[in-house]
């Protein structure tokens, strides 16, 4: 195969949030980046209710708050859930957790073609050279190191690509994940989804109006969810023992699933469904959740949903796959800099985003026990986490996406370095030369602060957030914890 003329620091697969996140924050390095996206913009896709931390966290340090802020995008304060022993709806709001400062406590429904180009953009804007229709068929190795990709490109012409690393954001259909380890099947989520989008489906009443509904019923659950006032996105999560109810064809399929859920039916009584356009089809997904043994092998990190994804219930899905483009840009920052070996820094890349994957994974085990009320389901929440708070606070930081990177969300300068200042009382110095006082007049980062050190053994986020660097000194939370000191956990 022809090897082409070119050469990159970085080649991304893939063009979702996690490719443009993982992209934009390589480019963000100075480092000369390739992303190769199969598909034309704007690309359809499921995944529309977002967690705080994507639009407060990554969005901010990506540079396109602003964008995102006048997208028209519907604010989600949170969820309002039928589910459990109780058939009583009950609502969670992140605004009741003092972990989601006000003005970060809340994420939004967003329309995926509308979200990716904004993201997809802002890579090019980074520097990123951005190639639509090129898909990528394979690693290309050199002495059983992944050094480039195989590519067919817009011209339809095969081709090797050569660069010092791959990062593989290509999603479900990953062509490259295969090569990184064994994709295990989840044995216990094995559900069917299908999905349909509706016009002038009712709003819950304020403030409730923008929150993903989940409704329970006897053959599995359905979201409801808000996308403008008059557009709604609905799917029937079913038991795959359900199966045969699609003989009918997907559409019919769903109307009747609709059909069968009380509640759902009625916020639906005076809506139709979309009839044409890329809202018009009633599409069927299947094996969504899985996850791989291994994240990594030399040359090549997997991302988003090539890595993993778990049934959608909470949302977790973007907040996986941009939080997994940050700690993978982490990572090859860092490796390209050359302070820190490959294994060093993919270590820690895995082990963060194995831990955030756990906690939804195995939460969402115990959230399918439908007959249990809302206090056993907060049980299970501090159960996963290992947390010692009030259970309804750990269940907030749980699917609001903060658990398990120990992340507090921060909306101003002020905050954040008000933020690190409190670090700093409770846990000593939390890097080398990161006191509070020497964060005075950042302006990277500023809506993201994470726990410095999570293992004993690990690294921790260098002061600007785009690469690793040695601890040197400082204690991670579990010997802080572990210590006797009065410290919190939640920082
Ligand atoms: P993707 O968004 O899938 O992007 C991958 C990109 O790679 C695509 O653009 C694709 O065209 C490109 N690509 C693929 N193969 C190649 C190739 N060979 N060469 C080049 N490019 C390639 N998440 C949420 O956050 N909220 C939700 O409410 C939610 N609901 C969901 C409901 C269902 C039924 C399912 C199945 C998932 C849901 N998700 C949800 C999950 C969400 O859809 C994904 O987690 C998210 O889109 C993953 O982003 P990504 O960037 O990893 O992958």
């Amino acid at each position: 195969m022809p090897l082409d003329h070119e050469t990159f620091d970085v080649i991304v697969v893939g063009g979702g949030p996690a490719g443009s996140t993982a992209a934009a924050f390589v480019a963000m390095q100075g480092y000369r980046v390739l992303l190769l996206e199969r598909e034309a913009s704007p690309i359809y896709k499921i995944g529309e209710s977002l967690l705080p931390p994507t639009i407060h966290g990554i969005c901010a340090m990506l540079g396109v708050s602003d964008e995102i802020k006048n997208a028209g995008f519907v604010r989600k304060l949170g969820g309002t859930f039928q589910w459990g022993k109780s058939k009583e709806p009950w609502t969670f709001s992140w605004t009741q957790s003092p972990r989601f400062q006000t003005s970060t406590s809340y994420a939004y429904q967003v329309e995926r073609m509308k979200f990716d180009l904004i993201l997809l953009n802002n890579a090019r804007r980074k520097g990123v050279d951005v190639r639509e229709r090129h898909r990528v068929l394979g690693p290309a190795l050199e002495d059983g190191k992944v050094a480039g990709v195989e590519i067919l490109d817009d011209a339809g012409e095969h081709r090797i690509v050569r660069c010092s690393y791959v990062i593989d954001a290509s999603g479900s259909t990953s062509a490259l994940a295969r090569h990184v380890s064994e994709r295990v099947g989840s044995p216990f989520f094995r559900n069917i989804a299908v999905f349909g989008y509706y016009l002038n489906g009712k709003r819950m009443p304020e403030p409730c109006s923008g929150n993903i509904f989940c409704a329970a019923f006897d053959r599995g659950w359905f979201w409801y969810i808000p996308l403008s006032p008059t557009l709604t996105s609905v799917g029937a999560v079913i038991g795959e023992e359900y199966s045969d109810i699609l003989q009918q064809g997907p559409a019919a399929a769903l109307a009747d699933l609709i059909a069968g859920c009380g509640s759902i039916r009625d916020m639906l009584s005076n809506a139709t469904r979309v009839p044409e356009g890329p809202y018009g089809e009633v599409r069927v997904r299947k094996d969504y959740s899985y996850c791989h043994a291994k994240f990594w092998r030399p040359g090549l990190v997997v991302i988003g949903d090539a890595a993993c994804f778990v049934d959608p219930v909470f949302s977790s899905g973007v907040h996986l796959a941009t939080y997994s483009g940050l700690l993978a840009a982490r990572s090859v920052n860092t490796l390209l800099g050359g302070s820190l070996s490959e294994e060093r820094v993919f270590t820690e890349f895995e082990r963060r985003y194995r831990r955030e994957y756990t906690y939804f994974h195995d939460f969402l085990v115990s959230f399918y026990d439908m007959d249990q009320d809302l206090n056993s389901y907060y049980w299970a929440a501090r159960k996963v986490t290992k947390a010692s708070g009030v259970g309804h606070e750990v269940f907030l930081q749980l699917v609001g996406g903060i658990a398990g990177s120990g992340e507090r969300l921060y909306a101003s300068d002020r905050e954040f370095i008000q933020a690190l200042q409190g670090i700093g009382r409770r846990f000593g110095p939390i890097q080398d030369s990161g006191d509070a006082e020497s964060h005075n007049g950042v302006s990277g980062p500023s809506s993201l602060v994470e726990v410095p050190l999570l293992f004993a053994d690990g690294l921790i986020p260098s002061r600007d957030g785009f690469q690793w660097t040695e601890p040197r000194g400082s204690k991670s939370v579990h010997q802080l914890l572990d210590s006797g000191l009065p410290v919190k956990r939640a920082v």
